[in-house]
This record gives C-alpha cells, structure tokens and sequence, in this order.
C-alpha cells in the first residue's frame, strides 16, 4: 500500500515537515513491502510487542503506509520518521533501493476491539470450552491484521513470520509454523514457506489441551490437541486422515509447512480455521451432521487443502475469495467422491447446491458488495464449487478440472478466479469466457437460470427438451442430467448446453420402452439452476450412519 499525496503531505504535516508544491520533489514514490512479521505476545495481558521488517521495493523519498486499528507505543523505525495518525502507520524520509527497514512498537490487543469483525471471532477472545477450560484465540482474518497491531493488510501479501508467546507454566499454546514449547514460553517459525497474514498471525491456548498423536503420514505427523471428553478427535479416523493427506499432498506438493500438522479443538465461530501447520476445528462439528456427513472429518480435510490454497497461495484481491473456498470444498469432495462411504459426496452436493441457490452475491463480485467479506463471502461456499468446479466436470473432465488446480497452486504467490479460469482453459483447451461471464462475475444478486423439461414418449422412444430461462436473458453453458423412470426401467441422459453456443434448449432422443412414470431434471444435485416442470424428486434415500 502507498499513500496517496493527499495522505502523505497529511502525515508529514502531523509531523511538522514541510509539504508544498515548491518542497523538494520526491525521486518518485517509494514503496516497501512487510517480509517478516515478530510477533511477541503475553498471553495473560495481552500486551503485542511487534517487529516488522520491510524491504524497499520503490526508492525515492516520502512515507510509505501501514495500518493498525490498535493505538501504538513507542513507535520507531531507525532512519526514518514513524508516526501513528487513526488507522495509518507512516513511515516517512529517504528510501534506498533495496535497503533493509525496521519498524517496531507495543500494543494493547483488547478483547473483542470495538472494530472487530460482526459474525466473526477475529481478534482477541477468551472463551469457556464445553468442560468449562480457559481457550484464548487471537485471530487475524483477510485485511483484518490491523486489529491485532501494525501490518501491510493487503490480502495479496505473503510473509515470514515468527511468534513468540510468554505463558504460564500450565498453558498449552499453539502458533503457526515449527513450533518450540518451553515451560513459560512458545516460540513458533514461519521461515520457510510464507504465509498471509489473515491466517499466520494467530495463537490458541488451553491449558487443558491434551497432546495426542495421531497419524504420520506424506511425511509429517498429524497430533491431536483436544481437552478430555472432547468429542472431535473420535470423529477424525486417523488412517483415514492418513490416507487424505498422502493424498492430497501427491495431488499437490509435499507438506508446504513442516513436518508436524497440530489439529486442535475449541469453542470457535468457525468450523474451522487453517493457520499454516495448525488446524482450528469447532469443538460442536460432531453435531453439524445435517451439513456433512461427517462433519469433522470434512472441515479437517477442508482445512488441509487450505494449506495449498489460501496459505501456501494467497488471495490476489479480498473480491476472488472464492475460488480458496470452492478449491478446498472440491477437493475434499471429489476424496470424498472417489473414496469416502456411500452417499458422502451426494450430501456435500446437496449441501453446496442448497447453498448456493441462496447466494446472495456473485461468486466472483465486479465490485465492491458494500457489506463487508464477512458479510458476503458465506455467498461462496456452495455457489463456489459448484459454479468454479462441479459444473465444469462433465464438460472438461475431472483430470483437466485437477490438472488446472495443481497448475493454480504449484508455486507460492497470489492468485484469482482469472487465474483460475485460464488454468482450466489451459488444462482442457476450451473457451471459458462465456461461462464465467454467466456463472462466476455479477454485480449484486445472482440470478441462476430455471429450467425446465418436457418429455414425450411414442414407439418406444422418449424426446427430452430441457428449457432455460432467465429474467435478463443470460445464457448459461451447463450439462445436466435428466433422469427417466418406469416400472423396473430407469435411464440416465445428459443435456447440453454447449459453452460458446446462446441456445436456449437442449434435446436429446433416446430409446425408452417401459411407460415412463417419472421424470427427474439433475437427480444429483449438481447444478445451480432452479427447476420447474418436473415431477417431484423422490425422497433422498436414508444415508449411512458413520458412528454405532
Ligand atoms: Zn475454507
């Protein structure tokens, strides 16, 4: 982030230098980006002593800005003028090229910060788990770091990042990165691989944690941190866990973030979070299963894939937090399509499509919701992977849809749904634009298609149309399946509408000699659209219970 002129006379103003047309002009703007964040932080009082150091991209002479909401002390950064006015941290004076900076300060991180997020846990909070322990959580979230003291928010931004945590002698304290637990203190490193800031500035304690081991796989090992009588450890099978992060990672890369992965349970908002090497799963998740099927094994598996896409790979702007989400949903999906228990995969399905119908923005907004991400992001977590993903499937292929994604997510940097549209362009050689344009970017609330189907039997065979429409006239590209029934005889037939033609139907003739007493447009919930003129959907078959 570099100040605007008007921002940068205002801050040399509150620091009594000179700022006018006729003051030494700057050599041109300079500009410095946040390498490594030191993070030192009291667990008891919560008193912040933060160190970032800054590698100057842009010489010239003039502030350079960072944020904190939190009110700093004894603010300094050698060789140059820091000061603090509201939000804005400026660093202010000469800037060489590829010079080394400094900037360091304490802070106070109040409890729930009158600017924390509404709906969210981010920030500070101190919380009772369900045995009645003490869980502390300082969470940082997408351009949300500002609570927790001086940073560069913008959400395209990766970084090192070391934390040091004081404690007392019964805490047990977790931190992003390789972890050094002493009696009184926690250290954690992120020196290797970086991470963003909305998900590396982050600690959770409780000193009724129990360390557990739980699996090693790919490489790393998988350890539980749960209180006893937690409920969520016995809800993750530790070979199946085992089994997905082999998976994922040959899928994928190696482990970006070590070779210990520390899973542990709380009373948070979420139902689960991804800071790098650390899982956060809601100690609630065994009761979430009208969502999932099962609910813990899918958040954690959620959270793993996060380690790729959204840690290891950042948001290129706060408005492509999409495709994060429907990455980690569809890859937890298509483990679960491939090799989790019958109908798993069909209850995420019908989860994403119930969801999605309901988004109340686009997946991928062209501008500015007004509301904030934690206003309009719950938009993306079924229209995501649905519109970005399970759609794509039976017009691509799903090798081309995993090819695109380890191509996404193969080196570290930011990325967004354009990336994400040219990689699956490149992986398939088709012309996504016109399908993006339909499904993925809008302004405001998305309008999915409706469809519609007719069928008409005679000598033994059945004519299919499938109908869309849409109030502004929108075209969507999709396959959809159509389901035909009678008596014994049940058929499956797939409907085009293809990704560069307008068309507003799609046909299909096929033979069909049982009288058809049923007619079903996309039985397996895998498209957006809503559906009118067909028959009543039969009732979901009971699914299969995980726990005795
Ligand atoms: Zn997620």
């Amino acid at each position: 982030m570099v100040l605007s002129r008007a921002a940068l006379c205002a801050s040399l103003l509150l620091l009594g230098a000179a700022c006018s047309e006729d003051a030494r002009p700057a050599q041109g703007t300079p500009s410095a980006q946040v390498v490594h964040y030191g993070y030192g932080f009291d667990l008891a009082s919560a008193e912040a002593r933060v160190t970032l150091q800054l590698q100057v991209e842009q010489p010239g002479e003039g502030c350079v800005a960072l944020a904190s909401a939190l009110p700093l002390r004894e603010l300094s950064a050698p060789g140059l003028q820091a000061s603090q006015d509201g939000g804005t941290v400026a660093l202010c004076g000469r800037f060489e090229q590829g010079a080394a900076l400094q900037l360091s300060a304490r802070t106070q991180v109040p409890l729930r910060g009158p600017d924390s997020l509404p709906g969210t846990q981010v920030g500070l909070t101190r919380l009772q788990d369900a045995s009645g322990h003490p869980f502390t959580y300082l969470l940082s979230w997408v351009e949300a770091c500002p609570l927790l003291g001086p940073c560069d928010p913008a959400a395209s931004r990766l970084a090192h990042f070391e934390l040091d945590v004081s404690h007392g002698p019964d805490d047990v304290v977790l931190c992003p990165g390789t972890r050094d637990a002493q009696p009184t203190r926690t250290r954690c490193a992120l020196l290797g691989t970086q991470a963003p800031t909305y998900s590396a500035l982050a600690v959770a304690a409780n000193p009724a944690w129990v360390r557990t081991p739980m699996v090693e796989a790919a490489g790393v090992s998988v350890v539980l941190y749960e209180v006893p009588g937690g409920r969520v450890g016995a809800a993750l099978p530790a070979a199946e866990v085992g089994d997905f992060l082999a998976w994922i990672s040959s899928q994928l890369s190696p482990f970006p973030y070590g070779d210990e992965l520390r899973v542990a349970t709380g009373p948070t908002a979420w139902m689960g979070m991804e800071h790098p090497a650390n899982v956060l799963l809601s100690e609630t998740l065994p009761d979430l299963g009208s969502l999932y099927q099962r609910p813990a094994l899918h958040a954690l598996r959620h959270e793993l894939v996060h380690q790729w896409a959204g840690d290891r790979t950042t948001l290129a702007s706060p408005l492509d937090f999409a495709w994060k989400e429907a990455v980690a949903e569809y890859l937890a999906y298509v483990y679960e399509d491939e090799r989790g228990l019958p109908g798993e995969a069909a209850q995420t399905r019908a989860l994403w499509r119930q969801q999605g119908r309901g988004a109340g923005y686009a997946v991928r907004p062209l501008e500015d919701p007004g509301v904030p991400l934690s206003a309009w992001s719950p938009s993306t977590y079924g229209a995501g992977p649905l519109a970005l993903l399970l759609q794509l499937e039976p017009l691509l292929g799903r090798p081309a849809l995993l090819t695109a994604l380890r191509a996404l997510l193969a080196s570290p940097g930011a990325r967004s749904v354009e990336d994400l549209r040219r990689e699956l362009e490149r992986a398939s050689g088709a012309d996504l634009r016109a399908y993006f344009d339909a499904w993925v970017y809008g302004r405001g609330e998305p309008e999915w298609p409706q469809l519609a189907v007719s069928a008409v039997q005679a000598e033994g065979q059945v004519t299919l149309t499938v109908t869309q429409s849409q109030g502004a006239g929108v075209r969507f590209p999709l396959a959809v399946q159509v389901e035909l029934e009678g008596g014994p005889a049940r058929e499956r037939v797939e409907l085009r509408f293809p990704l560069g033609a307008a068309n507003t139907t799609a046909t299909a003739t096929v033979p069909f000699a049982q009288a058809l007493e049923r007619v079903t447009l996309d039985p397996e919930k895998r498209v957006l659209a809503r559906v009118r003129g067909a028959l009543p959907e039969p009732a979901a078959p009971p699914l299969p219970r995980w726990h005795p």
